[in-house]
């Protein structure tokens, strides 16, 4: 009997233990999960461009932002980028082509749970702002993602956008095999959102939408 109890001690300081020492889905619920960003552009390619102000950049910064968010809820995230350079070979005639071939093999090499292109949308109309969601039908599971992250980016940014297929001449996000999508995450041709992402604060709370937007996709 003395045994018995003894056992029943152990046991459940082992379970104490083990509670402690690893996360819970609670603490960290994208422990486990890894996921890549690509920050669109690089280099000699700035992307989008309104005056002086490149996408490249903002993207750059974004995607710095919005590691850290998923890091925080315990992801594991890799970058395509993490300075100002592209993927592409540059003695290559194409390029573009180049980087996006190098960005769909880094994508689908590391097989992640998921990944995310942040790039910024760019009109001639300034007054569209905000954030849309494209998917490429080589993934069932990504019109699930684009509408799940819309939903949430509707509310953030007081919208009613639809999320959309992306179209067969987007060369890079039809060859992507793994799960994920194409988040234009604000608009460079408006003043607010171009201000509005300057600021860090602005950044993360965008961060917790998507981060938030992935939890409930993977739960
Ligand atoms: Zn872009």
């Amino acid at each position: 009997m003395k045994k018995y109890i003894f056992l029943c001690f152990l046991f459940t300081v082992l379970l104490l233990t083990l509670a402690f020492k690893f996360p819970t889905s609670n603490t960290f619920p994208l422990f486990g999960r890894l996921i890549i960003l690509d920050p669109g552009h690089g280099s000699l390619d700035p992307g989008s461009v309104y005056k002086d102000v490149y996408e490249k950049d903002y993207n750059l910064e974004f995607a710095t932002t919005l590691k850290a968010e998923l890091e925080k809820l315990g992801a594991t995230v890799l970058m395509t980028r993490s300075g100002d350079y592209d993927l592409s070979n540059p003695s290559s005639a194409s390029r573009k082509r180049t980087d996006f071939n190098n960005r769909i093999k880094l994508i689908n090499d590391n097989n992640p749970d998921l990944y995310l292109s942040l790039h910024m949308n760019s009109l001639s109309n300034t007054t569209y702002y905000g954030g849309q969601v494209f998917y490429s039908k080589v993934n069932d599971q990504n019109e699930i993602i684009a509408e799940e992250l819309q939903n949430n980016l509707n509310k953030f940014f007081k919208l009613d956008r639809d999320y959309k297929k992306i179209g067969n001449d987007k060369y890079m996000f039809n060859k992507i095999k793994v799960r994920g999508v194409l988040i234009e995450y604000g608009f460079i041709t408006n003043y607010k959102d171009r201000k509005n992402l300057k600021e860090q604060t602005y950044r993360e709370n965008l961060s917790k939408i998507i981060s938030q937007s992935l939890i409930n996709y993977f739960t």
